[in-house]
């Protein structure tokens, strides 16, 4: 049995138990028995919401612009799903076509970024939520779904400034999840069973993009801050660590 089959059952469990005894009053009843399995589902009680913070992004240097609350599904990955694949999209359309069509409800569907041709990422659901992405529900449970501008039949819309942002945000994601970097893990959206969708397309260069994707992982971790000589090397009182 994989993993996801188990979380299904263990949240099947939970589900068939508050229901029998009567919703989500009585499922309180229950907290000695899965107290760990409530612990990682409290928030699918009614009334419970889990504290997020308007704006918060999980990536470095990308912009939040929220999707509507109906193209995604409220999670606590990768406690409740764990999370070990990255899906590469193609929007055909452009940057702002993305934004809107996952800010308007009645499309359904959204990703959880958008890289535009300049490296600019707008981030739209948070990685711990289920972005409906993936045209498979148990993909877009145990993946985060990553849209780049552009049309699958025109190399054009894939710049050196596009391939590089994403590959930062990729192994930013793989470093997060322990996700190894490739190609079993790292998929374009063609490649998800059942799928209809043919992106990102021939053009797609995935040598390139994996090459690009392994060697930010390998990177050391980024300051948060640049530490630039913008300040002169003045050290007042080099013994004084703190
Ligand atoms: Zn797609």
């Amino acid at each position: 049995m994989g993993e996801a089959e188990q979380e299904q059952q263990g949240r099947r469990g939970i589900d068939r138990r508050t229901l029998l005894i009567g919703g989500a009053a009585a499922a309180f009843g229950t907290v000695v028995l899965a107290r760990d399995e409530l612990g990682r589902l409290w928030w699918r009680l009614p009334g419970v919401v889990k504290k997020r913070k308007e704006g918060e992004v999980d990536a470095p240097g990308v912009q939040w612009i929220a999707a509507s609350d109906y193209n995604w599904r409220r999670a606590d990955r990768p406690d409740d799903y764990k999370i070990d694949r990255v899906v590469i999209h193609v929007v055909q359309g452009g940057y702002d076509t993305a934004l809107r069509v996952f800010k308007d409800p009645s499309h359904g569907a959204a990703a959880h970024y958008v890289v535009r041709k300049d490296g600019h990422i707008a981030q739209m659901i948070r990685e711990l939520d289920v972005a409906f992405h993936a045209g498979n529900k148990s993909y877009n449970e145990r993946s985060i779904g990553i849209e780049h501008e552009g049309f699958v039949d025109k190399k054009s819309s894939f710049t050196d400034a596009m391939y590089a942002a994403s590959a930062r945000l990729t192994a930013g994601i793989c470093r997060r999840y322990d996700i190894p970097v490739d190609r079993e893990h790292i998929v374009g959206h063609v490649e998800v069973p059942g799928t209809d969708h043919t992106d990102p397309g021939p053009y797609w260069d995935w040598d390139r993009y994996m090459r690009l994707v392994r060697a930010e992982r390998d990177k050391p971790e980024r300051p948060e801050k640049p530490t630039g000589s913008a300040k002169p090397e003045k050290p007042e009182k080099p013994e004084k660590k703190d």
